[in-house]
C-alpha cells in the first residue's frame, strides 16, 4: 500500500522526494470570501443557511442553550467522561507550566524595562466536525487558553443532522467538563467569521462580540477563512490535515510501527503517514502487517486512500543520520522516534510539531491523554511554528519607565541616531526634557 522511495543513493534530492498532501490553502481563499461577506451583511441569518447548506441541517438557533450543553454532560457515557477528565487533568498541568515568567530588566539609575505577558482578551475556539467529531480538540484548544487566563472563551463547532442541528454530544459535554458555556452551533468559514467579525443584537439573538484571536485546527475552508480574516483577528498556525513520520530502525516492532501509521491515516484520506527507515527488512515487515492489519479496520476506505495517496510512503534512508536529515526537511506535525538510543536520535532532530519518543509513546497517546498538545503545525510549517500552547494566547507588553537620569543619559545618541534617520522631531523631543 506504501510506495517505497530510495533515497540511498548519493545524489538523492531530499526535499523533493518528501512527500506532501496536495491541500492549497491560497487557492481556496476565493471561495470563503464571498462566505465571509454574508455574514458580516445579513449576520445569524447567514450562518443559519451556511449550515444548512454544507453540513446539511439548519440548527435550532445559533448559540447551543445552556441546558443542551448541561444535558449533553448528564448522559456523557461514564467511561468516556473519566477519559476527557484525565485527558483536561494531564493537560492542564503541562500548560500551567508552559506560563512564562515576566522580567524587570534595569538598565541604569532611572531605566527599567519590564517584560509583562498579559492574555488575549476574548478568544474563539474552532473544533472541527464535519467528517469526525473532536471532543479532544476542546480540550486542546480550551486548556492552553484557560492556562493563560483569557477572560473570555467562545467555541464553534458545526451542527450535525444526527444530533438535531446542535453540535456533537459529546463536544457539548467536553465544553461543559471546561467551563465553557459560549458554544455556536456554526462550521467551517462561517464560523471563522462569526467569531471574528461577531454579530450584532437582533430579535432572534443576542450580541455575539468579536473575538481577538481565533485558534483550533479544521479543514482547508477554516484555514482558508483564518487566512482571509488574519489582521481583522489573530490565527493560530494551520492546523491541516493531520501527519505521522516514524523513524524506525531495524530493533522496531513492524506491528506496532504499522498500527501507529495506520492510526493517523484514519483521521482524513489526506492524511500522511511516513516511514524512514536504514532498514530494508523492517521496511519490508511494516508493509506486510500493513496490508495485514488494514482489512476490516473501521475506516478501511479512508485509510487505503490515505496510505495510497502521495502524501504517504516509505522512505528508506542510509543510516540514522541520514534519517535524522529527511526527517528535518519534513518537519512532521507528528515525529515518532522507534530506534536505539531513541532519546538521543529524537534530541538531535530540530524541525517536528512535537516528538514521541521510544516505542510506548505512540501518537495516539499525544492525541488525548499524554497531557501534550495536539493541534499542531502541519505541512512543514512546524519549521517556523510551534502546537498550540499557552503562549499562543499572551501578548509580551513591555512597560518602559526611565526617569530624568535615565533619559539623560542616553539623550545624546538618541539625539544622533534620530538626526541620521532625519527625524530631527524625535531628537528635539528628547532635548526639551534636558532643558528642564
Ligand atoms: P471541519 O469542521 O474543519 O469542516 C467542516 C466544515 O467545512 C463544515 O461545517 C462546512 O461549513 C465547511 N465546508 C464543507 N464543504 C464546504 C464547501 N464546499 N465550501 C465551503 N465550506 C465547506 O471538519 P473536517 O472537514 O472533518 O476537517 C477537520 C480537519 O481537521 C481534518 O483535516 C482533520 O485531520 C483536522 N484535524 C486536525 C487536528 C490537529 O490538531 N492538527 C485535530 C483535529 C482535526
Amino acid at each position: 500500500m506504501l510506495t517505497v522511495t530510495d533515497l540511498r543513493g548519493a545524489d538523492a534530492d531530499i526535499t523533493a522526494a518528501v512527500p506532501r498532501a496536495e491541500t492549497d490553502v491560497a487557492s481556496t481563499v476565493p471561495s470563503v470570501l464571498p462566505i465571509i461577506e454574508r455574514v458580516r451583511a445579513e449576520g445569524a441569518a447567514a450562518v443559519l443557511d451556511l449550515g444548512e447548506r454544507f453540513d446539511g441541517v439548519r440548527p435550532p438557533s445559533l448559540r447551543v442553550p445552556d441546558e443542551t450543553i448541561r444535558a449533553a454532560l448528564e448522559t456523557l457515557e461514564p467511561a468516556v467522561r473519566a477519559g476527557l477528565e484525565e485527558s483536561i487533568r494531564r493537560a492542564r498541568k503541562v500548560h500551567a507550566a508552559q506560563v512564562p515568567a515576566g522580567s524587570v530588566v534595569d538598565l541604569g539609575e532611572g531605566a527599567v524595562v519590564e517584560n509583562r505577558w498579559t492574555p488575549v482578551d476574548r478568544v474563539g475556539l474552532y473544533v472541527p466536525g464535519g467528517r469526525a467529531v473532536y471532543p479532544s480538540s476542546v480540550v486542546m484548544n480550551v486548556v492552553p487558553a484557560q492556562a493563560a487566563g483569557v477572560g473570555s472563551l467562545a467555541v464553534a463547532t458545526p451542527p450535525q443532522a444526527e444530533h438535531g442541528g446542535w453540535p456533537h454530544p459529546t463536544v457539548l459535554a467536553a465544553c461543559a467538563l471546561l467551563g465553557v458555556d459560549e458554544v455556536y452551533a456554526a462550521g467551517g468559514a462561517q464560523a471563522v467569521a462569526l467569531l471574528a467579525l461577531g454579530l450584532p443584537a437582533t430579535d432572534t439573538g443576542p450580541a455575539v462580540p468579536p473575538v481577538a484571536m481565533v485558534t483550533g485546527p479544521g479543514n482547508v475552508f477554516v484555514a482558508a477563512a483564518k487566512r482571509a480574516l488574519l489582521g481583522t483577528v489573530g490565527v493560530d498556525a494551520e492546523a491541516g490535515p493531520s501527519e505521522i513520520a516514524v523513524i524506525a530502525d531495524e530493533t522496531a516492532r513492524a506491528d506496532w510501527v504499522a498500527a501507529d501509521l495506520i492510526s493517523q491515516a484514519e483521521h482524513d484520506p489526506l492524511a500522511a503517514s511516513v516511514l524512514i527507515t536504514d532498514s530494508p527488512a523492517l521496511a519490508a515487515d511494516v508493509a506486510a502487517q500493513i496490508e495485514q492489519q488494514v482489512p476490516g479496520a473501521f475506516h478501511e476506505e479512508q485509510i487505503r486512500t490515505a496510505l495510497t495517496g502521495r502524501q504517504s510512503g516509505i522512505l528508506l534512508v542510509r543510516d540514522l543520520d541520514h534519517a535524522i536529515e529527511v526527517a528535518d526537511a519534513y518537519a512532521a506535525e507528528h515525529l515518532q522516534v522507534h530506534t536505539r538510543e531513541a532519546e538521543r536520535v529524537a534530541r538531535r532532530v530540530r524541525n517536528a510539531g512535537a516528538l514521541f519518543v521510544g516505542p510506548h509513546s505512540p501518537v495516539p497517546l499525544g492525541d488525548y491523554c499524554a497531557g501534550s498538545n495536539h493541534v499542531l503545525p502541519t505541512s512543514g510549517t512546524a519549521r517556523f511554528s510551534s502546537g498550540l500552547n499557552t503562549a499562543t494566547f499572551l501578548r509580551l507588553q513591555q512597560l518602559v519607565r526611565y526617569e530624568a537620569a535615565g533619559l539623560a543619559e542616553v539623550a545624546d545618541d538618541i539625539a544622533a541616531v534620530a538626526e541620521d534617520e532625519g527625524l530631527p522631531a524625535h531628537a528635539e523631543a528628547v532635548r526639551l526634557r534636558e532643558a528642564r
